[in-house]
């Protein structure tokens, strides 16, 4: 069976303590191949290996730099197949995804940033003839990375990259769920010249890998993305220690309807939006807010095309819903739809776990699920579900959805459907989300802020915002008299 290793200082080492956990493929719902266990002990040996290349690697020249990063881009390009393969086993998402978004994104993410840092600068400010101000931003030491499951490659990317380009050198954790393709870029790094310890990749449990990594005292920059509950938990204990933290966490984004919009375009995109990736992306739209007028027609268009979309072995270029990520979090969704059910919710089409044959048949599917009967501010409306379920309500004003789509804790993405432009800029200013899309869906420039408010996180990545918060500011004054 094939065993992921740890990178460290440039080389792909076992676990010192010599434990594995199983990797499961949950296509098919079998043990397909190892992951190490890592402690405590790999992470200082990586945090170690960290250190000691820091010096060499923030002081090369940027366009050295960029080079290598250009390079690993370039590699990622040429193994757009195996790691698509890779990430759909690891996954369950459909390969054809993988191979349209994923993987091109982790390329892209490594080429925006090896570009982005040689345009990066810093500001200079003179407020009379006495006296000049200038700013310098300089890596700060030894990043921390981690990553959830959802987008494996493309989120582990989205983050080491800035972190890299500024001059960071990083110990990054994936999600032990998915942890395939951060091996094999593992591999990749090697292959492009990396100098040993720039980037380190140490696999193993959030609780024990994960929380050594955010507790190291020579780690003094953690950025994280998962859930709200793990984000809690990693700033109080970061906050003490006066890190730099980035938290991208939950979301339960509302899509906002309303009766003047381009139906057929609000409708399919909808579809998209709610189940990519089965439900399982961050940005996915969970509570459908439908105007009145068109809620009876938009609901049987909607209920039809879940209806036809074809669940099956992600390997199948016709697969458009794959297998949820694990049993158990197959099994926390399938909790939701139960209460769902109990809080007087209508099931309009699925609800239970769809049932594959040959290869899949002990796969983790799970119908895409669309409910309506539920208010704004039941649990079921609250909660992040984060899979195939989504729920359809009808609104009256805009002052009224507007108080809906605010409703829960959280505020990470939405989208509006209007032809108005007034009405869409006025709903875009008052929804309270770090992320608006109107009339459209997942549309990336890797240049604008991404995060969310509340309780979806704190800071942002993309663009400059990466790059300032992978970069200490110091301001110099001189006087010139
Ligand atoms: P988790 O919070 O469970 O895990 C995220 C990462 O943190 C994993 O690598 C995990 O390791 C690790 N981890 C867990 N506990 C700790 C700890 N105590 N200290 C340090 N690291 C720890 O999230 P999921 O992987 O379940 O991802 C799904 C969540 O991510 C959803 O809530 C989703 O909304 C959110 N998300 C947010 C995005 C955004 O940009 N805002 C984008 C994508 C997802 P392990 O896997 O071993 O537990």
């Amino acid at each position: 069976m094939q065993k992921i290793r740890n990178y460290i200082n440039g080389e792909l080492v076992e676990p010192i303590g010599g434990k594995y956990i199983d990797n499961i493929n949950p296509s098919i719902g079998e043990v397909y191949s190892l992951i190490p266990d890592s402690d405590n002990n790999d992470v200082e040996l990586a945090v170690k290996a960290a250190k000691a290349a820091f010096t060499q690697w923030s002081t090369m020249s940027i366009n050295d730099r960029a080079k290598i990063m250009e390079a690993i881009a370039n590699l990622i390009d040429r193994d757009l197949e195996k790691l698509a393969m890779a990430e759909s086993i690891d996954n369950g998402k459909p390969l054809k995804l993988a191979r349209r978004v994923d993987i091109p994104r982790a390329s892209a993410n490594m080429r925006f940033y090896a570009s982005g840092i040689q345009h990066f600068a810093s500001e200079s400010h003179q407020a009379d003839e006495n006296f000049i101000n200038y700013t310098t931003r300089r890596p700060i030491g030894v990043a921390g990375c981690i990553s959830p499951w959802n987008l494996p490659l493309y989120l582990f990317t989205w983050k080491i990259a800035p972190a890299l380009a500024a001059g960071n050198t990083v110990v990054a954790k994936p999600s032990e769920i998915t942890p395939m393709t951060a091996y094999l870029f593992s591999e990749l790094c090697i292959e492009a010249g990396l100098p040993k310890g720039v980037l380190n990749i140490v696999h193993g449990l959030g609780g024990k890998a994960g929380q050594a990594l955010v507790e190291h005292k020579d780690v003094p920059i953690i950025s994280f993305t998962g859930g709200t509950t793990t984000g809690k938990s990693i700033a109080a204990t970061a906050a003490p220690m006066f890190k730099k933290l980035s938290l991208e966490l939950g979301g339960k984004n509302p899509n906002v309807i309303f009766a003047d919009c381009d139906f057929e375009k609000a409708l399919s995109t909808t579809v998209h939006s709610s189940f990519s990736n089965q439900g399982q992306i961050c940005l996915c739209g969970s509570r459908i807010f439908v105007e009145r007028p068109i809620y009876e027609k938009f609901v049987s268009a909607f209920v039809d095309k879940v209806k036809k979309l074809t669940i099956a072995d992600p390997l199948n270029e016709a697969s458009k819903v794959g297998a949820l990520v694990s049993k158990s979090h197959m099994e926390k969704v399938i909790s939701y739809i139960k209460l769902a059910k109990e809080e007087g919710g209508t099931i309009m089409t699925g609800g239970n776990r769809a049932k594959l044959e040959d290869r899949c048949a002990n796969g983790y599917f799970l119908e895409p699920t669309v409910i309506t009967d539920l208010p704004h501010d039941c649990r079921t409306n609250q909660e992040e579900i984060f899979g195939p379920v989504v729920t359809i309500m009808p609104f009256d004003t805009q002052e009224e959805v507007i108080e809906y789509a605010n409703s829960t804790a959280y505020g990470l993405s939405a989208t509006i459907w209007t032809e108005n432009l007034k009405k869409a800029h006025n709903v875009a200013h008052e929804i309270k989300s770090g992320i608006i899309w109107v009339n459209c869906w997942l549309v990336r420039d890797l240049r604008t802020p991404f995060g969310g408010m509340k309780q979806s996180g704190v800071g942002r990545e993309g663009g400059w915002e990466a790059l300032r918060f992978f970069t200490e500011p110091k301001n110099v004054c001189i006087s010139l008299t």
